[in-house]
């Protein structure tokens, strides 16, 4: 199963949460969530009692939906994070928030994961002065992440230029407003990364 490429807002009201897919509009009066929050579809209409593996698949569904992410990458990375040394579902969200194009996101240069997506597709950035247009590529504390030369005016870059700023930005990351630059400090720890998943769930939901 590829990555999610429907109507973004639809997925919210299908989480049942509001997963921030659209950028700025999110934060405004015109986001759907906030009109419509209940399920998309009439029969989500009706009251279902959820049970574990429901719980399970929709914790699963979520982080997949805000990381932007399809099954198959997703798994792998689930699988990853089992070989890792730590606790797997921590392994598993510090893989998904070292992503080139999350961390991108996070830094600011983009306003949502989508458009970081897209601004390293098209080879607008670089990782420690070469050009990387992989969107998964899995950073390292130390990392600098660069606008390239001669890209600095395209429009998302003008944009966080003029709000980039460093101030709220996570303390496992570093920006620099002046030379649109942003480095990665250190591997986030557990109370660095997003409170609002329940990693434990996915974990069970891949050890059934
Ligand atoms: Fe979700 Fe609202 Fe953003 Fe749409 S505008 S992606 S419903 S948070």
């Amino acid at each position: 199963m590829g990555r999610d490429t429907g109507p973004v807002c639809r997925q919210c009201r299908r989480e049942g949460a509001k997963l921030f897919l659209k950028g700025a509009r999110c934060y405004t009066k015109k986001c759907s969530f906030e009109k419509r929050p209940t399920p998309p579809g009439m029969h989500m209409m009706r009251r279902r009692k959820v049970g574990d593996y429901g719980l399970q698949l929709r914790e699963k569904q979520k982080m997949r939906r805000v990381y932007r992410i399809g099954e198959t990458q997703f798994r792998r990375l689930f699988e990853a994070a089992e070989r890792g040394t730590d606790v797997t579902g921590e392994n598993l969200l510090r893989l998904l928030e070292l992503r080139f194009d999350n961390v991108v996101y996070r830094l600011g240069l983009a306003s949502s994961r989508d458009q970081a997506r897209q601004l390293i597709t098209h080879g607008h950035l670089s990782i420690n002065g070469q050009a990387v247009n992989i969107p998964s590529y899995s950073l390292k504390p130390g990392d600098v992440i660069s606008v390239r030369e001669g890209r600095a005016d395209i429009g998302p870059f003008k944009e966080a230029a003029g709000s980039l700023s460093g101030n709220g930005i996570q303390e496992w990351l570093r920006v620099d407003a002046t030379k649109l630059t942003g480095t990665v400090v250190a591997a986030p720890r557990r109370d660095q990364m997003p409170g609002d998943f329940n990693e434990q769930l996915v974990v069970e939901f891949y050890s059934r």
